[in-house]
C-alpha cells in the first residue's frame, strides 16, 4: 500500500515539518523511489541483508507452540539478524540511500537505544560520522545500549529538556538537521515521521514478507498465510510483515499494542484505543495526547513499545479495518516471553512476547497457518525477565 503523492494513507500521514526542512524533505521525496528501485541500489541492499544482516530469516514450524494452540505457528525469526531484531533492515536501506545522495553525517534520535544501536552499526559500516540524540533519562535507564554505541564509534548526545525522552531527543535531531541542511541524513527508525520516511522504511522492511511468501510456499504449499501477528511501537516490524499481503483481504493482520499496566490505569502505550488525531514527528495519525494537545507520557515495560503515537500507515489500516489491534499488558507480555523460553527454547524480545501473548486471547482453527512476527531476540531484556521470574516459572 503506498501513499499518495503527499504522503497519505486516507487521512493520515502528509509532512508536518518546520519550513527550514522542506528543502530536504522535499529532496529526498522527489528521490527516494527512483534510487531505491534502481539495479544497482537493490543488489547492494540484498547483498548486504544477506552476507551482513544473514538473511533471509528462517520461517520456522513452532510444533510445541503450535499443540498448545492447537493450530500451526510458524515463526519469522528476524531475532536471528545481526544486532538482534529488525531494525537493522532499515538501516541498511537508509545508509546506502544517505550513500547515494552523497551524505557525510549521520544523525538520528533513540528512546530504548536499539535504533541507536542499528543506526551505529551501519555507519561503522560505511565510515559515516553518526551522531545519536538521546533522552539523558533514557541514556541513564538504557546503559548497555549506550555503551554498545560509543564502541560502534557513535557520539551519544543527550536531550536534556522537557521530559528528557524521547520525544525531546527527536525535537535535538530535528534542530540538527535543520542546522546542517546539506551534508547530513536523518535515519528514522520506524514507519514514523514525515513523508516520505513512512513509505520508505515500510519498503525496506517489506522484505520480512516477501521472504514470507516463498518460506510458506516451500512450508505449506501457498505464499499466504490465515493469519499474521506483530507487535506495534511505531509499527515498522508489522508494516514490513503485513507489507506483501496487504491487498489480500483474506489474511488476518492482527497488530498488538503495548497496554502497560492496563489500558486504562494510566501507564499504557495502547495508542490506537487511546489516542486520537493529531500530529507527532511531522506526520497526522493517532496519539496520546490532553485535551489541549499535549503529548501523554506512554509507558510499557518493553522499550520499543514504549512511544505515544502510531505511523499513519497503521492508523489508517486500524480506522478502515484491514488490521485488527489487540493489546498485551506487562504481565501478558512476560507470561508469554516465558513460555516461548521454555517450550521453544528461544527467548523472545519483550516486544515481540506482546505479539505471543495475542496467541492467548484468539481463536484459531485446527488447520489454520498463523505467522508471528518474532522481532527481536530477549538478551537485552533479560534483566527484566529475571527481575519478574518468581511469578511465571
Ligand atoms: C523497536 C522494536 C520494536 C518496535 O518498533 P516497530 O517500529 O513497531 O517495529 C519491536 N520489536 C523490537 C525487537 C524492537 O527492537
Amino acid at each position: 500500500m503506498t501513499p499518495n503523492k503527499n504522503g497519505y494513507y486516507g487521512k493520515f500521514g502528509g509532512a508536518y515539518i518546520p519550513e527550514m526542512l522542506y528543502p530536504n524533505v522535499k529532496y529526498l521525496k522527489e528521490n527516494y523511489l527512483k534510487i531505491i528501485q534502481s539495479d544497482s541500489f537493490q543488489k547492494e541492499f540484498k547483498s548486504l541483508l544477506k552476507d551482513y544482516v544473514g538473511r533471509p530469516s528462517p520461517l520456522y514450524f513452532a510444533e510445541r507452540l503450535s499443540k498448545k494452540y492447537d493450530t500451526n505457528i510458524y515463526l519469522k525469526r528476524e531475532d536471528l539478524n545481526h544486532t538482534g531484531a529488525h531494525k537493522i533492515n532499515n538501516t541498511i536501506g537508509q545508509i546506502l540511500l544517505a550513500q547515494e545522495l552523497g551524505k557525510k553525517r549521520i544523525i538520528a534520535e533513540t528512546g530504548a537505544g536499539q535504533h541507536g544501536v542499528a543506526t551505529a552499526t551501519v555507519c561503522a559500516l560505511m565510515g559515516l560520522e553518526c551522531i545519536v540524540y538521546m533522552g539523558e533519562v533514557d541514556i541513564e535507564r538504557q546503559a548497555p545500549n549506550v555503551s554498545r554505541m560509543k564502541m560502534l564509534g557513535a557520539e551519544v548526545r543527550p536531550a536534556k529538556s522537557g521530559s528528557r525522552t524521547l520525544k525531546d531527543a527527536t525535537n535535538e535531531a530535528i534542530r540538527d538537521w535543520i542546522a546542517h541542511p546539506v551534508d547530513t541524513h536523518y535515519i528514522i527508525g520506524s514507519v514514523v515521521g514525515p513523508h516520505p520516511y513512512p513509505d520508505m522504511v515500510a519498503l525496506f522492511q517489506s522484505v520480512i514478507s516477501e521472504e514470507m511468501k516463498w518460506q510458506l510456499k516451500e512450508h505449506v504449499g501457498r505464499e499466504t498465510p490465515d493469519s499474521i501477528i506483530a507487535c506495534v511501537g511505531g509499527g515498522s516490524n508489522a508494516a514490513g510483515a503485513f507489507y506483501h499481503y496487504l491487498k489480500d483481504d483474506k489474511v488476518r493482520l492482527i497488530a498488538v499494542e503495548a497496554a502497560g499496566l492496563g489500558i486504562n490505569t494510566g501507564e499504557s502505550a495502547a495508542t490506537s484505543v487511546l489516542g486520537s488525531e493529531g500530529v507527532i514527528h511531522g506526520s497526522r495519525t493517532l496519539l496520546m495526547q490532553t485535551d489541549d494537545g499535549q503529548i501523554i507520557e506512554p509507558y510499557s515495560i518493553s522499550a520499543g513499545l514504549d512511544y505515544p503515537g502510531i505511523g499513519p500507515l497503521h492508523a489508517h489500516l486500524i480506522k478502515t479495518g484491514r488490521a485488527e489491534v489487540l493489546s498485551a499488558t506487562d504481565d501478558e507480555a512476560l507470561q508469554a516471553g516465558y513460555l516461548l523460553s521454555k517450550i521453544e527454547g528461544i527467548i523472545p524480545a519483550l516486544e515481540s512476547a506482546h505479539a505471543l501473548a495475542a496467541l492467548e486471547m484468539m481463536r484459531f482453527a485446527k488447520d489454520e497457518i498463523v505467522v508471528v512476527n518474532l522481532s527481536g531476540r530477549g538478551d537485552k531484556d533479560l534483566a527484566t525477565y529475571i527481575k519478574h521470574q518468581n511469578r511465571f516459572e
